[in-house]
Formats: C-alpha cells, sequence, structure tokens
C-alpha cells in the first residue's frame, strides 16, 4: 500500500489527523502546559474572580473581569497550540547526497581515494548573506548543506530553518515557521499572569476595606487569591523574563542558539537591519509556506527499509556510516562571527554589486529551495 510522507518519516516527530499536525516528539509535556496555564485560571474564575462579581455598581464591571480572563487564556492556549502543531521550518531531507559529492569524490579517487565518505568531500560551502561571506555546513543526517542560521534538532532529528531552540513546554523546536506565535504566546502569557495576579490583589484590597482589618487577615479570608498570587508572581519571573529576552533577541535579530553559542554582539550580527526592520521581519512579513507536504505520497525510495536502501546499487554507500551520525552545527555561528569579524571585505565587494544590505531578495536567495539541494547558485564550493 502507498505510504504518506509521515508515515515513513526520518525525525522524530509525531503527527496527528493523518499527517496534519506535527509535534515534537515531547508533545506529551504540552499537555502540561495546557493544565498549567488552565488550571489555576479555573481556581481565579471559580474562587476569587466569582465573588469580584457582586463588588461593582455596575453589573456587567463584575462580570467582565472573568470574561476577559477566560478570553486571555482561550488566546494564550490557541497560540501555544499553533506554535506547537506546525512545521517549525523543517528542511525536507534528500535521498542522496548532492551531485557534487560524486563528482569530487570520483576526482580526488585518481589519487588512490575511495569513492566512499572518507573521501575528503566539500562539508562546508560559502555563501554570501548581507554582503558577507558565510559558511554553511553539510548535515550528514538531512544530506543537504544547511542554509545560514539553520540547525539539526537533536531532540527532533530534522535541520530547522532559522533554528531559535527546542522548547520542551512547547514539546516542538521553535524555528522560522513558528517564532511568531512563540513570541505572542509568551508575551500574552505574561498580559495573562500579570492580569490574574492584579484581579487577586485586588479581591484582597476589597476584602482589607469591607473588613477594615489587615492585610493577613484578609488573605487568610481568601487563601485561594493567594495562592492564584504567588503562582502568577513565579510564574512572572519565568515568562515575563524570556519575553524581555526575545524582545531583545528579535530587536538585534539574533536567535536564542545564536545568543547562547557564539555571544554576537550586534556590530557583528550581520543579520541586524535596526531594530525596526528587525521587528518588522518576525511580525510583519509572510510566514513561509512549509517545505514539507506531510500528508504527499511518499516516494518509493523512502518506503523500502533503511537496510536494503543501503545496498541498492544506484544509491551510492556514500554516506552510509556517517549519514547515522547525528550532526550538530556547533562551530557555523562561530564561522559566520569569525568570517563577519574578519571584515572580509575584498570578497564582500564583490557580491555587493548584485545585493544591498538588507534587501529582501537576500533573504530568498537563501531561502532557495535550490539552496539545500546543492544548487551552485551564489554558492562557492570551498
Ligand atoms: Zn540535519
Ligand atoms: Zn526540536
Amino acid at each position: 500500500m502507498e505510504k504518506r510522507v509521515y508515515q515513513v518519516w526520518k525525525g522524530n516527530n509525531k503527527f496527528l489527523f493523518g499527517g496534519r499536525l506535527i509535534f515534537g516528539p515531547d508533545a506529551r509535556s504540552l499537555l502540561i502546559s495546557i493544565l498549567l496555564i488552565l488550571v489555576p485560571v479555573v481556581i481565579f474564575c471559580a474562587l476569587v474572580a466569582r465573588h469580584l462579581r457582586h463588588e461593582f455598581e455596575a453589573y456587567y464591571a463584575g462580570n467582565a473581569i472573568s470574561v476577559l480572563a477566560v478570553a486571555l487564556t482561550i488566546w494564550v492556549l490557541a497560540l501555544l497550540l499553533v506554535a506547537s502543531a506546525r512545521d517549525p521550518g523543517i528542511i525536507p531531507r534528500a535521498s542522496h547526497p548532492p551531485e557534487e559529492f560524486y563528482n569530487e569524490s570520483s576526482a580526488s579517487a585518481e589519487g588512490g581515494g575511495r569513492q566512499t565518505p572518507s573521501v575528503p568531500f566539500s562539508r562546508t560551502k560559502e555563501v554570501v548573506v548581507n554582503g558577507t561571506a558565510v559558511r554553511v555546513k553539510y548535515c550528514d543526517t538531512c544530506m543537504v548543506y544547511r542554509p545560514p542560521r539553520c540547525s539539526h534538532c537533536s531532540i527532533c532529528n530534522n535541520c530547522v530553518e532559522r533554528f531559535d531552540h527546542h522548547c520542551p513546554w512547547v514539546g516542538q523546536c521553535i524555528g522560522l515557521r513558528n517564532y511568531r506565535y512563540f513570541f505572542l504566546f509568551i508575551s500574552s502569557s505574561t498580559i495573562l499572569c500579570i492580569y490574574v495576579f492584579a484581579m487577586s490583589a485586588l479581591y484582597i484590597k476589597i476584602i482589607m476595606d469591607d473588613e477594615q482589618g489587615t492585610v493577613w487577615r484578609a488573605m487568610k479570608k481568601s487563601p485561594a487569591s493567594v495562592v492564584v498570587m504567588a503562582y502568577c508572581f513565579i510564574c512572572l519571573w519565568f515568562v515575563g523574563g524570556l519575553t524581555g529576552f526575545h524582545l531583545y533577541l528579535m530587536s538585534t535579530n539574533q536567535t536564542t542558539y545564536e545568543n547562547f553559542r557564539y555571544r554576537v554582539n550586534s556590530r557583528a550580527n550581520i543579520y541586524n537591519l535596526g531594530c525596526l526592520n528587525n521587528l518588522m521581519e518576525v511580525f510583519c512579513t509572510k510566514i513561509k509556506p512549509s517545505r514539507n507536504n506531510f500528508r504527499a505520497f511518499a516516494p518509493e525510495t523512502l518506503q523500502r527499509p533503511p537496510m536494503v536502501l543501503n545496498h541498492e546499487p544506484e544509491v551510492d554507500d556514500t554516506g552510509g556510516e556517517k549519514r547515522a551520525k547525528v550532526e550538530d552545527d556547533l562551530e557555523i555561528g562561530g564561522d559566520i562571527l569569525k568570517i563577519s569579524q574578519r571584515h572580509n571585505f575584498d570578497k564582500v565587494s564583490e557580491a555587493m554589486d548584485v545585493r544591498s544590505r538588507g534587501s529582501s531578495e537576500t533573504h530568498n536567495d537563501i531561502s532557495d529551495p535550490n539552496f539545500s539541494l546543492g544548487s551552485h547558485q551564489q554558492v562557492r564550493a570551498r
């Protein structure tokens, strides 16, 4: 029987509804995240907001507090699900290494080499991004040259474009196609935290005024408010801190991965287009369509068991053992940094003729689907 792409998928993802939704392997943690949001809101609505209904002269003002809390929660959960269930920007795996590998392998075969992965082929390439040469690496697992800013997630076992990090709370990689929703999720969660905290504090204040007692007596009267406030206070450090950190990352056009690995400063960061343009890039550009059609019927080679694949004559055993290894491109960004710091403007000036810094075409060029297939367009083999 013909199988679909998601049924023969080599990454560690989980699929739902016949491949319509894609999650990370740790998608179960998503349920915990949902409960961590839902339970405190239910407690707040049932034990705090319910009493606040009678505290305002206008009947609707009291009700509005609960309604707003529920609406915000639905919004937060929807963003969480969207960030979690969509393709984060996975680069489809190639079924064989790029053609040039074979060429280079045969060329060096003259020198006594074999046509195997041990033959030193070009594992890096230089591409020009915003007028600066950037070295990109070949991924043994996915058998593609990774576009700049792409990284292989060891949890999902996929190369992901503009890889930010793998979020255990969302249970998915955060990358090119879901970063916007991820940021809206954490920032909306921050607002929800502040709102629930403030309304619980308001209730404590109302009890204090009504009973003319101390804050301790008021807290004793409504322990639910205290629990909810304490919970929101702790969460606020987490989601609020994360929101602040990502605001900084977005305004300087860095990913979490780049920031943690290389501490790219804004001067050396070749992707920085200025604060406003960086924010526009995250929020106002059209999100690229997925490169994967999980529901399409898989090409036949993918449906064969891997053991058989290794013995196929047309599939060169190039990459046999190496392919199994999960490669992380820890050094790439370092290279980017070194390259950009080197200010290698000789090479740059040639490139500047065709592209200006920050032009949108540059982004299209580097994300050209041909790129991952080893196209020589704007790519120089090293
Ligand atoms: Zn990969
Ligand atoms: Zn991942």
